[in-house]
């Protein structure tokens, strides 16, 4: 295999313009999400506001290959005390210690990605780029990626609607790649918070504005997914200002086939229990027989 590439996404320059999804929509020819389908004889129904500060997409779906983060947290002094607690729905009406996150999510790319551990039919494959892509024609829609993938990237859809059809995601923009071109995403960013390349590449990068941002006094800066901690490592990994769930990620997301082990031997004790159970039931049952009828012991 060829090196790897993927996306170094420094969600400290983020701006949350949504050019990267734009230009998603625009690159993969992907609907707008309605709440309602157009007909012959209407136009569709536009979505509702979600409420979530300025994010309106919500989550990934079959459209939405990228998302666009909106979090908003305060700081505000615990009740009875004068300690911080950390609030992710704002409470400070004076705004003096208000934090706005923003991130632009879409697949990791996973180097030891379960969706494509699980798939059965060999739909998702890995690309001479080490990127994860669903080979639509291939996928018989058993939704078991869905189901897998600890980020909640992919869902299914078609012509019809979201939750038929075939698995859809983030596909790096293989087409694009094929041609020596910059995903789409990554090439709309205005701010260079999305950023793409060969993955050794982007590792020095981002550990070099780690470095930065903690000489500027912001020790809170972290990667997530450049080490190989997560699922081997995320070849679309980010730098983050707060703790991964704080941005919806799981800190230790694991593979399926790791579950199957614990989950064999929890089966076992579980029957073995269950079985112990029952003889000693057994046993009382025929001692209290016994106790009221010595005799019965030979019957
Ligand atoms: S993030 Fe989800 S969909 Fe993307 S490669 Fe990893 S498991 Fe698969
Ligand atoms: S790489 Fe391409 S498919 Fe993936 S989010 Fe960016 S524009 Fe969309």
């Amino acid at each position: 295999m060829s090196d790897a590439y993927g996306f170094y996404t420094d969600t400290t320059v983020c701006i949350g313009c949504k050019a990267c999804q734009v230009a998603c929509h625009q690159w993969n020819e992907l609907p707008a999400e309605l709440e309602q389908q157009p007909t012959e004889h209407s136009p569709g129904q536009t979505r509702p506001m979600t409420g979530n500060s300025y994010d309106n997409t919500g989550s990934f779906s079959d459209v939405n290959w990228r998302h666009v983060k909106f979090i908003e947290k305060s700081e505000i002094p615990a009740m009875g005390t004068t300690a911080a607690s950390v609030s992710h729905s704002p409470q400070d009406p004076n705004r003096d210690n208000l934090q706005w996150l923003m991130m632009s999510d879409v697949c990791k790319h996973c180097v030891n990605a379960p969706c494509l551990e699980v798939c059965p039919t060999g739909a998702i494959i890995r690309t001479e780029f080490d990127s994860v892509y669903i080979q639509e024609p291939v996928c018989n829609g058993c939704r078991n990626c869905v189901g897998a993938c600890p980020f909640g990237v992919i869902h299914m859809g078609g012509t019809a609607n979201e939750g038929e059809g075939t698995a859809k995601k983030c596909t790096l923009c293989y087409d694009r790649m094929q041609h020596g071109l910059t995903p789409a995403c990554a090439q709309a960013c205005p701010t260079e918070s999305i950023q793409f390349g060969k993955i050794t590449d982007l590792k020095v990068r981002a550990e070099q504005r780690v470095k930065d941002l903690h000489d500027l006094g912001f020790p809170q800066a972290q990667l997530y997914g450049a080490d190989t901690k997560i699922l081997g490592g995320l070849n679309s990994f980010y730098l983050l200002m707060d703790q991964p769930e704080v941005y919806g990620l799981p800190s230790n997301p694991k593979l399926p086939s790791r579950a199957v082990i614990p989950s064999t031997f929890l089966s076992m004790g579980s029957a073995l229990l269950v079985a112990l159970g029952g003889l000693f039931a057994f046993r009382k049952k025929r001692m209290e027989e016994f106790a009221a009828d010595p005799t019965a012991k030979e019957r």
